[in-house]
């Protein structure tokens, strides 16, 4: 990697770029409850076997299929249940009451539902259909035998995952520190959502929207700033966010929101400059998010997002994701579900939804109309070198939710 800035580089150097500077994290144990939401440094294997015994589908009789055809009866010797298998081994004429999930006893083949059979006076039961030899039976190890890998190193946990996790048996496992991140906001026009803009003014969209993308991606959000269009404000702004407080440690990701242009009013660069970061990159051929911006300070890495709410989620969506480590599966191809027309000689990330297999492009594209992001499901990659992509061809797709 060079020492210069790079300019006017592809969506593919760019993305590539971004990969290879990812936060490199130690790893900390985190118990199961702390487990969504957080990432893998190791692989999670099974510490036994699952199902870790032979046990029934069904509430019913442990029996020999073939000895109970016809409707021979089988002698009642015990029963079965969770937590408490029967102690012995089922002999010839023998049948055992079980539970769901209760151990098969040694000797047993099949499984008689409760449902199919009839228990008579004598202490028999008598069955009513016909069992094959392994029907209602769950082998043992049949889901997932000792050792085996279940989620892999670097995999982003998921609520739903977290049974899997401890079924596997542990209660602790080995993850990545959660990458630190600030975030900082900046624009004279800027409201809070939930107060009223006044002429001329919007709503601060960006900074909740971008830290809880980077809260998705694993991360912690530390800091959250806004700053007016004023260098000096900016510069002990950035100082603090980079620098930590009393308040907040210091990020290893910072991220800031607009101003990163040329325009009169756009101080990001010169202030970055000024508290010591160096700009590695700076624009990037990609619509939306052309000026994007990525710098480095020491350890810390400093993401320039466009000011443009669509622009700033697709590029942190994009770039974000893969410095806070989290690389995303880009190479993933889907249908168009309607033909496009790009008038633009660049990358475009078409925000879309996918409904039946297929892609549909939401309507309004312009980096401004916040409505393409709405019910997105997808990025689709559509080449610079395209202009336009027939309905049905498969384009490189991004999952966006
Ligand atoms: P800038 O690069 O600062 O000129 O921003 C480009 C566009 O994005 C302008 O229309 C800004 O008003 C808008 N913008 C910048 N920051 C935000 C933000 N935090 N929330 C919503 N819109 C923003
Ligand atoms: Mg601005």
């Amino acid at each position: 990697m060079g020492e210069t800035s790079r300019s006017g580089v592809t969506f593919e150097e760019a993305h590539a770029e971004m990969r290879a500077r990812a936060v490199d994290l130690a790893s900390e144990p985190v118990p199961l409850e702390s487990l969504a939401g957080r990432a893998l440094a190791e692989h999670v294997r099974a510490r036994i076997d699952h199902p870790a015994f032979t046990n029934s589908a069904m509430d019913g009789y442990a029996v020999r299929a073939a000895e109970v055809t016809g409707g021979a009866p089988a002698r009642l010797v015990g029963e079965s249940r969770a937590g408490f298998p029967f102690d012995g081994t089922l002999g010839p004429g023998e049948a055992v009451r079980i539970s769901t999930g209760a151990e098969v006893p040694e000797g047993a083949d099949a499984i008689l539902r409760r449902e199919h059979a009839e228990e008579d006076d004598a202490g028999n039961v008598v069955a009513r259909t016909t069992p094959v030899a392994g029907t209602f039976v769950r082998m043992r190890g049949e889901d997932v035998r000792e050792g085996q890998v279940l989620l892999p190193a670097g995999h982003l946990v998921a609520p739903h995952e977290v049974t899997v996790v401890a079924a596997a048996g542990h209660a602790v496992v080995s993850c990545e520190r959660r990458p630190r991140v600030a975030v900082v906001g900046s624009g004279d026009e800027l409201v809070r959502p939930g107060g009223k803009p006044g002429p001329g003014q919007i709503f601060d969209s960006n900074r909740s929207g971008i830290a809880a993308q980077a809260r998705a991606a694993g991360a912690r959000v530390v800091a959250s700033i806004l700053v007016p269009d004023d260098l000096a404000a900016t510069e002990a702004a950035l100082r603090e966010a980079l620098e930590g407080s009393a308040d907040h440690p210091t990020p290893d990701l910072l991220v800031t929101i607009g101003g990163v242009s040329v325009g009169r009013h756009d101080h990001l660069r010169p202030a970055l400059a000024a508290v010591g970061v160096r700009e590695v990159l700076y624009g990037v051929e990609i619509r939306p998010g052309h000026p994007l911006w990525l710098g480095v300070r020491g350890e810390q890495l400093v993401l320039g997002l466009p000011g443009n709410p669509v622009s700033a989620v697709v590029c942190f969506h994009a770039f974000g994701r893969e410095l806070l480590g989290r690389a995303e599966d880009w190479e993933t191809l889907l249908p168009m579900g309607a033909a496009y027309v790009k008038d633009t000689p660049r990358t475009e990330l078409l925000r879309c939804r996918e409904a039946d297999g297929a892609l549909h492009p939401l309507p309004r594209q312009g980096s401004h109309a916040i409505t393409s992001l709405a019910g997105a499901t997808h990025l689709a990659v559509i080449p610079a070198e395209r202009t336009e992509v027939a309905a049905g061809e498969r384009v490189r797709v991004c999952r966006l939710a």
